[in-house]
């Protein structure tokens, strides 16, 4: 069975064609500036070279057409025909409350997925414009929405009710979601096999640590909580985003400076986070670490921050746990940033937590990386959100 994922954002498309038999990735490929001047595509097909084609998209409609002869391109494609797709996965930021897991499309569906537009205003209307475009594309093709929030959607009350008057829920469903749900997911659930902890039982906790990022806690791999709020901007200290703040601080700066709520949220949003309190050095880890290195005062204090914002929500997660039993750390930064790993579980000695430098001398690589007598397994899990809307979207259809 063949599985075409589809992620899109607003001005780009991102798609693998996964071979379910096996889950081995067959093509994958961008399609950017969707829309604006200079759009092209990027076709990565395996064992074959690149090919890039430079070609108006006006819409997702002709950036999916363009995949399609793309992947059946007679010298660069991986199949003859697209009837060989049997489904295709689309990855959906806002499921509302409507949905609790990825659902097969339908026009309530997609009705749906009209109706969390304010939730999601970014990214839902590009979503379903790539579920149109493949519908266009390939009628008769079933098409699966997995959404982001769907793994948020097990926490239970206490943790996702804002303390606000409850009028703002029952009026507008304003209360906390969490995001990089389809990661957190995947990766709770192969910590469980891999580490072989009790699948009902196991006390996951998932630091999601890439330029954005966040953490989770589940139990039996179902979300108890997680950190991302109403919209990603709560929680961890991210690349750009500034992560839990205290609220009056956007009413000051606006009087402060004579600005919007819609002003101060763009740059809580896109100019803080590592990025901001370094005083602009860089949002890219690699470059605060450099800079840090170098001496540079500010840089050191955003990525102590960073560590000890990931560090106080672990003790929050076991806290509301209750305990731990694994600890895994994904994404970008999570899966090739050895240092930050070591510097966040010498600061869990008071759980047990033993990490093992040798084991976690590796990038990018699923692999156990604390001590063998360490009282919390550590893992690190590199996260595959392709993979998991793919097996999502073969369990539906
Ligand atoms: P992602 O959003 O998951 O693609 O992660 C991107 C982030 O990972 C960027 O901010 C990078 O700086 C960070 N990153 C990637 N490799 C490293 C590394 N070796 N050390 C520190 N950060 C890294």
């Amino acid at each position: 069975m063949k599985v075409l994922v589809i992620n899109c954002g607003s001005s780009s498309l991102k798609y693998q064609l996964i071979d379910m038999e096996n889950e081995s990735v067959i093509a994958k490929g961008l399609c950017e500036r969707i829309g604006i001047d200079g759009s092209m595509l990027t076709h990565q097909p395996v064992n074959k070279d690149k090919y890039v084609v430079e070609k108006d998209m006006p819409s997702h409609k002709e950036a999916i057409e363009l995949v399609m002869s793309a992947l059946t391109d007679a010298e660069h494609g991986v199949i003859k025909d697209t009837s060989e797709i049997n489904a295709i996965g689309h990855r959906v930021l806002h499921g509302g409350m409507k949905f609790t897991q990825s659902i097969v499309v339908n026009e309530q569906v997609k009705e749906v997925i009209r109706e969390c537009f304010d939730l999601g205003p970014l990214h839902n209307p590009a979503n379903l414009m790539g579920i149109e475009a493949c519908e266009a594309a390939m009628p008769g093709t079933p098409n699966v929405a997995v959404f982001d929030t769907t793994f948020g959607m097990s926490m239970p009350e206490k943790a996702y009710m804002y303390a606000i008057p409850h009028e703002y829920f029952e009026k507008y469903s304003i209360r906390r979601y969490g995001f990089h749900g389809t990661s957190h997911m995947f990766v709770s659930g192969e910590t469980i096999k891999f580490a072989e902890l009790d699948p009902e039982n196991a006390k996951v906790i998932v630091c999601h640590l890439g330029n954005g990022a966040s953490i989770s806690a589940s139990i039996g791999g179902k979300c108890v909580d997680t950190s991302m709020g109403l919209t990603p901007l709560e929680g961890l200290i991210m690349g750009t985003r500034s992560g839990d703040v205290d609220p009056a601080v956007v009413q000051f700066i606006c009087n402060k400076e004579n600005l919007t709520v819609n002003e101060v949220l763009n740059i809580l949003n896109k100019k803080s986070g590592v990025l901001g309190m370094s005083g602009g050095v860089s949002s890219d880890f690699r470059d605060i670490e450099a800079a840090k290195e170098a001496g540079n005062h500010l840089a050191k204090v955003a990525m102590d921050a960073y560590i000890y914002r990931v560090v106080k929500y672990i003790g929050a997660y076991t806290a509301a746990m209750n305990g731990v039993d694994a600890i895994a750390f994904t994404a970008g930064l999570g899966e090739n940033d050895k240092k930050t790993r070591k510097e966040i579980c010498e600061c869990l000695s008071y759980l047990g937590v033993k990490i093992d430098d040798e084991a976690n001398d590796i990038r990018g690589q699923k692999r156990i990386i604390s001590a063998a007598d360490s009282k919390v397994k550590v893992v690190l899990l590199p996260t595959n959100e392709e993979l998991a809307i793919a097996r999502e979207t073969v369990a539906l259809v």
